[in-house]
């Protein structure tokens, strides 16, 4: 189900919560389970999103966003959040009540994005 994709490089969707543009953050794996972004980029609405496999809702493991992590390409928000449904948002790092762009639903942050998709099963 990986194909045409590089094993140990993914790309989750999020949506802007300010302009509710698109884009997508690039996760590299480093070491298990554990994902690290230094980008982000706009993703048009309308483009052919066949070409490359985008993943939508959660994805195991811990994720980090590093120093140069260049921000929402939007809005510039400097991290991004998940929210209960699973879906990725920007975030601007210090908003505890937060609502999903994609869904509506609302809520208070109680835990940082490194543990965003820690698996259900612990
Ligand atoms: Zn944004
Ligand atoms: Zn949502």
């Amino acid at each position: 189900m990986d194909e045409g994709v590089q094993q140990c490089t993914l790309v989750v969707v999020g949506r802007c919560q300010q302009t509710r543009k698109l884009f997508g953050v690039t996760f590299k794996l480093q070491g298990f389970s554990h994902w690290v972004s230094e980008w982000a980029f706009p993703i048009e609405e309308n483009v052919d999103r066949k070409r490359e496999r985008y993943v939508e809702g959660s994805v195991q493991g811990s994720f980090e966003l590093v120093s140069g992590y260049p921000g929402c390409p939007h809005c510039k928000n400097p991290s991004i959040f998940q929210c209960a449904n699973g879906h990725i948002a920007c975030w601007d790092g210090h908003t505890l009540f937060v609502a999903c762009p994609w869904c509506g639903s609302s809520g208070k942050l109680t835990e940082k994005i490194e543990s965003m998709s820690k698996s259900s099963d612990a």
